[in-house]
């Protein structure tokens, strides 16, 4: 049993089980992969369904994405989650994506389905439910500022806040013309909307240091937080403290460290706070029960994240 596991064990059933007591069935993919928390919450749910399978950290090139999942079929894997960098690269390697990943435009979630690779993605409505969670109100009635739009968990998150109908949402990022692209993209959820009077009326894409992004801020409720900024102790503020007011709900995507800049200056704004330990949490519980219908169990999972019971 090895704490990260690399294509070469996957040349055979043999080899790849050496020394465990289940059968490795699921992994998440990525690169770096040693620091993800997946296994312990997937793990955990996995035991208490009785299901015997272990779940297993997988690192894997950029390029290698579709060889490995072809390998990990032939192994008879049930499934996996797929982290960065390969969200997108992913996708070409499905021969089918549910509704939301052809929505988001980015998997996170796989099945493997009768021969057929299944791309999903849990990220945004994990997103949806965390928020639900942490605040007791729904996404889609909320005004929202997303940072980091240009990144694959900002597209994600916006992209939700379009599908639920959110009626104004902020693109916030340090290369605009990323925003600027999304937003346009985002048009089409709004073309339909008859409560508003157009999609400009909706979307608005700015760099976190726009001369207006003070006022912006204070007509959203959500500020959403999807850029590295915050990971390390030495970063600046993805936005500027004097953004944050009392009414605003702040949500992190980061949750190592636990308490980030961001969360330290919206408490200090006397704002409400929450770290992404919870959309981890819900997108796991979502995947689980795209490979195991109904058997997720997010106390168990929970546990499994934070190691306490
Ligand atoms: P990513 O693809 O690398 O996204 C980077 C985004 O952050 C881009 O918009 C980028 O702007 C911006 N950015 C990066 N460095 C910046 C800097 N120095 N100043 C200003 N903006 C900067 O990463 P990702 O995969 O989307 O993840 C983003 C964050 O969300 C990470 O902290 C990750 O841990 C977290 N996350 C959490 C969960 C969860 O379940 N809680 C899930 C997914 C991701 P440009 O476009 O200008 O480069």
């Amino acid at each position: 049993m090895k704490p990260v596991y690399t294509t070469t064990d996957l040349a055979s059933r043999e080899l790849l089980d050496q020394g465990a007591s289940q059968p490795a069935r699921l992994a998440v993919l990525g690169k770096p992969i040693k620091h993800s928390a997946s296994p312990g919450m997937h793990q955990a749910a996995l035991d208490h369904a009785g299901l015997d399978m272990r779940f297993i950290r997988l690192e894997v090139e950029p390029g290698e994405i579709k060889e490995t999942l072809n390998k990990m079929q032939e192994l008879g894997f049930v499934g996996c989650n797929i982290t960065v960098p390969h969200k997108l690269e992913a996708i070409d390697a499905c021969d089918q994506l549910t509704e939301d990943a052809q929505a988001i435009g980015a998997i996170n979630t796989i099945l493997f389905d009768n021969g057929s690779i299944i791309g999903h993605n849990t990220d945004a409505p994990g997103l949806a439910r965390a928020i639900h969670e942490e605040f007791g109100v729904d996404l889609g009635d909320l005004r929202v500022m997303v940072l980091g739009t240009g990144g694959g968990a900002g597209r994600a998150i916006a992209t939700q806040c379009a599908r639920l109908g959110c009626d104004q949402i902020w693109l916030v990022n340090r290369t605009v013309e990323k925003a600027q692209s999304l937003a346009e993209e985002l048009q089409n959820y709004y073309r339909q909307s008859d409560h508003l009077a157009g999609p400009g009326d909706a979307l608005y894409a700015m760099t976190p240091d726009d001369p207006g992004i003070e006022e912006a801020a204070g007509h959203a409720d959500l500020i959403i937080n999807a850029t590295p900024l915050g990971m390390q102790r030495m970063d600046p503020l993805p936005l500027s403290g004097s953004c944050i007011q009392p009414h605003h709900m702040v949500y992190d995507a980061i949750y190592t460290p636990p308490v980030t800049a961001l969360l330290a200056a919206a408490n200090a704004a006397g704002a409400r706070g929450a770290n992404g330990l919870s959309m981890l949490l819900h997108q796991g519980a979502l995947a689980f029960d795209f490979w195991f219908p109904g058997q997720a169990n997010t106390t168990v999972m929970k546990q499994g994240l934070t190691g306490q019971k």
